[in-house]
């Protein structure tokens, strides 16, 4: 069976950790590699060689450095499907979630291109008589990614083509349960001649995690992943010095007001609730319909996700894939007992889905449950699979203090015609990113993704200018010419 290696100074090269883990398709159990469980040795072998390709690759200048990564969208785009099919085998999700999921990453690699003008400074002439100033943005040196394993190509490429245009290098440490993606993707890399050590890439798990967040010779840490993780992280990284940008869970609310478009409104809710199986992180995961929509709502949202096709993301009618993992599997079912136990209603009941021909697929139909309390497990805290929570609201501002009553603050979303309600949503919810009639609000490369509370931990957001801001030291410079 294929072990996967690691990626260090230029070539790939064994691990020196002994402990291999299986990474299987979820959809079919099928063994498709193992993966290893690095060291603090590989760690910092990789960090050695980023830190040594430093100097040159920062004196290289930002618009020779775009080139590398024009390259590096051709060869992406010339390989988006091949990555797509190796994403679904990996993760479960469908082919086509898998080829916007790349698609997404890629967007940053355009977005990185233009780096000479996201790098430009201010400056002002005559601060005081005789004197300017202006600012330089500059790299720090090398920067970590560690990565979570619901998008995988996508999340790592929300750090590393800012990190190595704005001049760092970079270490990424890719989810040991979905590591293939990245490796074919480091391939790529591998093409375009990047000077040795200015991407690298170390396989594994928590020991990888901690040598990386107290290596001295690491000079910020992007992490995406669960809120208990992303804490973890964020101290260790404090206690070090070091940036850090910690992105986490989610809890993500969707209100629909009774004025809503209610047929595209609860179709798009269904689409939030179960694309990607529910583990995305700006997933529905409880629906308020306010006032007398509720009715109208619940019955909708139940026919449309009864129409969900659950089977292997490579066929081209699922609508739905399995779970990651089968220990994902019995954390979700642990979730739907616990709501059952505290009284909620099982609507519509996914536990016992299966897929004929696929015995060993991770599987678990479209889930609802309603009389959900904010102050029930189910209504708290992230479950991240298939499975919706309605809960009544008597008007948008009992939504909005439902909303805000969760610890995490990802994303929320108000379905409406009403521009008023709309904008008051927006002022007023706590979270980082809002839809307004837009059930997954994600923004695109070219702004900052992120949420708020327990959703992140540190204050710059991912990609688009907090990208720029993340990776740069802004030097200010202030002169006078005798
Ligand atoms: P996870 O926290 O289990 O793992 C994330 C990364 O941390 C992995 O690389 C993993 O190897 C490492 N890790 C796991 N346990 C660790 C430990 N105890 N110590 C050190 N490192 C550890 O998350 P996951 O299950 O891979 O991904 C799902 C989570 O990611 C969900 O909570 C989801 O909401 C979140 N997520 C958030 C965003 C966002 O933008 N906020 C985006 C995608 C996913």
């Amino acid at each position: 069976m294929r072990v996967l290696e690691n990626f260090i100074n230029g070539a790939w090269v064994a691990s020196a950790g002994t402990t291999l883990l299986d990474v299987k398709n979820p959809a079919t159990g099928e063994l498709l590699a193992k993966v290893p469980l690095s060291t603090s040795a590989d760690v910092d072998a990789a960090v050695q060689a980023a830190k040594a390709a430093f100097p040159a690759w920062r004196a290289v200048p930002p618009v020779q450095r775009a080139r590398y990564l024009f390259k590096l969208k051709g060869l992406f785009d010339q390989h988006r499907e091949e990555i797509a099919n190796i994403c679904t085998s990996e993760h479960g999700k469908t082919f086509s979630e898998s080829f916007n999921d790349f698609g997404r990453g890629i967007e940053n690699v355009e977005h990185a291109c233009g780096i000479p003008t996201l790098l430009m400074g201010q400056n002002l002439e005559d601060v005081a008589s005789g004197i300017d100033t202006r600012v330089l943005r500059q790299p720090l040196g090398v920067f970590a990614a560690i990565t979570p394993f619901n998008f995988p190509p996508m999340v790592p490429l929300w750090f590393l083509p800012y990190a190595i245009a704005t001049g760092n290098t970079f270490v990424l440490k890719p989810s040991e349960q979905v590591p293939l993606s990245q490796r074919r993707i480091f391939e790529l890399i591998q093409q375009i001649g990047l000077p040795n050590g200015v991407v690298n890439l170390v396989n594994g798990g928590r020991e990888v995690v901690e040598a990386i967040c107290e290596h001295p010779d690491v000079k910020g840490v992007s992490f995406v992943g669960s809120s208990n993780v992303a804490k973890i992280v964020y101290r260790k990284c404090g206690e070090t010095g070091k940036r850090v940008q910690a992105l986490g869970g989610a809890k993500n609310f969707i209100v629909i007001m009774p004025d809503a478009d209610m047929e595209r409104a609860v179709q798009n809710a269904v689409e939030s609730c179960y694309g990607c199986a529910g583990q995305r992180c700006l997933a529905g995961s409880v629906i308020v319909p306010v006032g007398d929509a509720y009715e109208r709502v619940r019955d909708a949202f139940v026919a449309y996700a009864k129409k969900i096709v659950l089977g292997d993301g490579k066929d081209p009618a699922t609508t739905l894939g399995p779970v990651i993992s089968r220990a994902h599997k019995d954390r979700v079912l642990s979730y739907i007992e616990k709501g059952l136990q505290e009284g909620a209603k099982l609507v519509l009941d996914g536990r016992n889905a299966t897929v004929p021909g696929l015995p060993d697929g991770n599987w678990i139909g479209p889930t609802i449950f309603e009389d959900v309390r904010p102050d029930m497990v189910i209504g708290r805290e992230e479950i991240f699979g298939p499975v919706a929570a309605f809960m009544r609201a008597k008007d948008l501002d009992e939504a909005i203090r439902l909303a805000n009553a969760s610890e995490f603050g990802n994303a929320a979303s108000i379905y409406t015609t009403n521009g008023k309600a709309a904008r008051e949503f927006g002022a007023r919810v706590e979270a980082g990113m809002v839809g307004v009639n837009i059930g997954v609000a994600a923004p695109m490369s070219f702004f900052p993704f992120g949420g708020q509370k327990a959703s992140l931990f540190g204050d710059t957001k991912a990609h688009g200018s907090a990208g720029i801001d993340f990776y740069t030291e802004r030097k200010i410079v202030i002169e006078r010419w005798f």
